[in-house]
């Protein structure tokens, strides 16, 4: 059985090179659906609670919203920096609370101090779509991604089988030690 939920990315953007408007810096609120795939844990009837899913993307994810996303060869990317340096906020502010944790993978690098993500190919739906599965198929057993930005949408079909262990009693995944981080139950 598959649970699923989804949540939205606020977020800046351009396809470096694109023969097209998307060439221009531009803005979307995108849709991420994220589908999980598990057997049903008796306890609680559930593969996995929604909410958990999410909680569990938008930790990362976080870094997406409200955030500039350039490819690394985009000259915009110095001189976007330059800016934020001069006025002081490359580093952060007081006021920039909501970051995820920085993170580098093959195809993206998280910057949550000045809201930036440097990726390696361009971001389209389906670039998006590789750059989330990457970043989320160890936490949760994805089955599907959907991504829609603006009139694109995407969606990719795939095989997770981490061995996660769900608590009965509420559902979420049990720590290394076997202990829900939530309930306390133990294995
Ligand atoms: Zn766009
Ligand atoms: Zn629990």
């Amino acid at each position: 059985m598959i649970s699923f939920t989804e949540l939205d990315l606020q977020y800046a953007h351009r396809f470096y090179n694109f023969k097209g408007e998307a060439q221009y810096l531009h803005g979307h609120t995108g849709k991420l659906i994220i589908e999980v795939e598990d057997s049903i844990n008796k306890g609680v009837n559930m593969v996995f609670p929604c909410n958990e899913i999410k909680k569990t993307a938008w930790n990362i994810l976080q870094n997406f919203d409200h955030a500039l996303i350039l490819r690394e060869d985009d000259p915009l990317l110095p001189a976007i920096l330059k800016v934020y340096e001069t006025q002081g906020i490359k580093n952060g502010t007081p006021t920039n609370k909501m970051k995820g944790p920085a993170f580098k993978t093959e195809l993206a690098t998280a910057y949550p101090e000045c809201r930036l993500v440097v990726t390696k190919e361009t971001m389209t739906v389906e670039g998006m779509i590789k750059i989330v599965y990457d970043l989320l198929k160890d936490k949760l057993n994805i089955s599907k991604l959907t991504f829609y930005s603006g009139d694109n949408a995407a969606s990719q079909e795939f095989t997770t089988r981490n061995n996660i262990e769900r608590c009965p009693l509420c559902g979420i995944a049990l720590n290394e030690n076997g202990v829900c981080p939530k309930c306390g139950y133990k294995k």
